[in-house]
């Protein structure tokens, strides 16, 4: 009689088996990689060709209610971008282009801007608001990878990479259309904020049955968050696919507007430019805090170890009331 093989068990970042539903939603498991530590939603697109058809008024409505979101946030990476490249006559390309805005933007900037958005919904916006064709095929299919490879300057992933199926798939896929030199960009939440650390005490101790802010982080809906990265992980992820990554400093407005999100570029070496190292450590943002001397007793506990002492605070004060 055939054994049942969990399609989740294998690992969507370092591809080892082991990874078991570790923290529950309301709708869908999270899983945990017992090797790396990743944390997955067992949840996938699939064919993304077989949904939303065109621009409803239900749906009109939804992605206005999205609109000002992306002006407020794209004019930032726009400026982030610019502080490493330069785009005037630039070849780029958006993956994951959304309703278009920083396509649009890009080619204000004298940029020669592409990119692929596999919501119809989306894509349909887009041409009516900003009269721009956005491409449905997938970065690591047959069309970009087979006709287009080496031919980007610049390739941008904002909130994207957390939303994909493979993950490892698309950036490798991105590494590949990138030419010598040319850089990659992105944001992506990050796992290591108080409120996920929170989420997966409060999920554990109530054994599955309160997500706290878990469904902030993760959606079974179509084209919903399935994966959310530490830094080392989406930093190792990167150094992987032939990249070259770097942590970008933010201040001002940037710093706020990008707040509990890792912000990244990562550079393709040229034929003369040093190969990255495999996986050299990066400065931890959220590196532990000495633990002050009244909270010794409770903070030895393993639930609150690795977390800021202001966070362990916090979190004993939430499960003392
Ligand atoms: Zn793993």
């Amino acid at each position: 009689m055939p054994t049942y093989q969990d399609p989740f068990s294998r690992c969507k970042l370092c591809g080892q088996d082991g990874s078991t539903p570790t923290y529950r939603l309301d709708k869908g498991e999270i899983y945990r990689c017992p090797h790396c530590d990743f944390h997955f939603l067992n949840q996938l697109d699939g064919n993304v060709d077989a949904e939303d058809a065109g621009l409803s008024s239900a749906g009109r409505r939804y992605i206005e209610s999205r609109v000002a979101e992306g002006e407020h946030l794209h004019p930032l990476r726009l400026r982030l971008v610019q502080q490493h490249c330069s785009i005037d006559k630039a070849m780029t390309l958006d993956i994951g282009a959304g309703l278009g805005q920083f396509v649009r933007l890009m080619q204000q900037q004298g940029a020669t801007a592409l990119g692929i958005e596999p919501s119809t919904l989306r894509r349909a916006y887009a041409l009516e608001a900003y009269g721009l064709e956005l491409d449905h095929r997938l970065a690591d299919g047959g069309y970009w990878q087979n006709g287009h490879s080496q031919s980007f300057d610049l390739i941008t992933l904002w909130d994207v990479i957390e939303h994909v199926d493979d993950p490892r798939s698309t950036l490798a896929a991105a590494a590949t259309l990138l030419k010598p030199g040319g850089l990659i960009c992105l944001d992506t939440p990050d796992r290591e904020v108080f409120s996920y650390r929170l989420s997966q005490i409060v999920n554990r101790l109530s054994s599955g049955t309160l997500p706290l802010f878990f469904s902030q982080f993760y959606s079974t809906v179509r084209y919903g968050h399935k994966q959310i990265f530490t830094r080392r992980q989406i930093t190792e992820l990167l150094q992987d696919c032939g990249l070259v990554p770097a942590p970008v400093h933010l201040d001002g407005p940037a710093k706020r507007a990008f707040s509990g999100k890792i912000v990244l570029t990562a550079r393709k070496p040229t034929p003369h430019s040093p190969l990255p190292t495999p996986h050299s450590p990066l400065p931890t943002p959220h590196s532990p805090l000495p633990t002050p001397h009244s909270l010794s007793p409770l903070t030895s506990n393993a639930r609150y170890r690795g977390l800021p002492a202001s966070q362990q605070f916090c979190a004993i004060i939430f499960f003392n009331l």
